[in-house]
């Protein structure tokens, strides 16, 4: 990803894309004082965009620093690397560090920096399984308690433990890996928040310890407007059992279909096929008109 032609935004201007460079000592990068965005522009829109910018700042402020950028800066900033990339339908990822000033666990005289890239992104599972859903792993790691970790900022140092679970997913053929918590409870997959349906209603973890992904509470507004009953609850992996249907929710992932979680399996249900059509007609409006009409 290092060297094509476009614009990447770094600190306040846009640069071509081979230039966004960061010193090797950037205290990001030694002691993950990072946290980043996944935002997904369909037909040149950025699909909840001030929802990201603010947990982006909030983000950092979890991690003890403020953004040297308003949110409306930010979301100005976003457009303006999708007008610069003549991009439509992309994904967007800013991302926010701690520069390399200082060098050493104290960090208190580095810079913050905020980069923002955007690039053209396909599907995130495989189109292929939309039909029959997607085979998840069970991950060893779990996501840490709260106390353990800043849980509720999406920052880089909590996906180390999803890629090497997404990493060892995808070496046994799986297409990623559902996470329990601490607990032992069903928690979600490497990037993305899981539902379950049974018997005409939604069960989804509650999200005391992962991120309640923008996807997820749009996901559950539209099933509201269908009249599908959903709970949020302490989900036992046990329970998978007795679910009929399961998807994942995610800025990347979309509504993607699951359809085996190790012994498990799930069929690709009406509910999730109409949740997945929602979610496109709500992201894509101009298309979902032109089709009814
Ligand atoms: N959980 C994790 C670990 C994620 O990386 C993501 C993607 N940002 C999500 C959940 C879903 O969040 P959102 O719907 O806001 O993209």
């Amino acid at each position: 990803y290092d060297q094509r032609d476009g614009a990447i935004w770094m600190n306040g201007e846009l640069i071509p894309w081979g230039d966004a460079k960061l010193h090797v000592l950037s205290h990001g990068l030694h002691y993950a004082s990072c946290v980043f965005e996944g935002e997904r522009a369909y037909n040149g829109e950025i699909f909840k965009l001030t929802e990201h910018s603010e947990r982006l700042a909030e983000s950092a402020r979890v991690l003890g620093f403020e953004l040297p950028y308003s949110v409306e800066e930010i979301d100005q900033a976003c457009r303006d690397v999708l007008k610069a990339n003549d991009l439509v339908d992309a994904y967007v990822r800013p991302v926010a560090w701690r520069g390399s000033e200082q060098m050493g666990v104290s960090a208190q005289q580095t810079r913050i920096n905020v980069a923002i890239a955007a690039w053209d992104w396909g599907k995130y599972f495989d189109p292929a399984a939309m039909e029959t859903g997607i085979r998840l792993a069970m991950a060893e790691y779990c996501r840490p308690d709260p106390r353990t970790a800043p849980a509720k900022s999406k920052a880089s140092g909590l996906y180390m433990i999803c890629t090497l679970e997404k990493h060892k997913a995808e070496a046994a053929g799986y297409a990623d890996a559902l996470m329990l918590d601490w607990r032992g409870r069903v928690a979600e997959a490497t990037g993305a928040n899981i539902f379950f349906l049974k018997d005409g209603v939604l069960h989804t973890p509650t999200p005391d310890c992962f991120l309640d992904g923008i996807t997820r509470r749009t996901v559950m507004d539209l099933a509201r407007k269908r009249g599908i009953e959903i709970v949020e609850r302490v989900i036992m992996p046990e329970e998978m059992e007795g679910f009929e249907e399961c998807f994942l929710t995610g800025t990347a992932a979309e509504v993607t279909p699951v359809g085996e979680i190790g012994p498990y399996s799930f069929h690709v249900g009406e509910v999730t096929r109409t949740l997945m059509a929602d979610y496109s007609a709500l992201v894509r409006p101009a298309e979902a008109l032109a089709q009814a009409g």
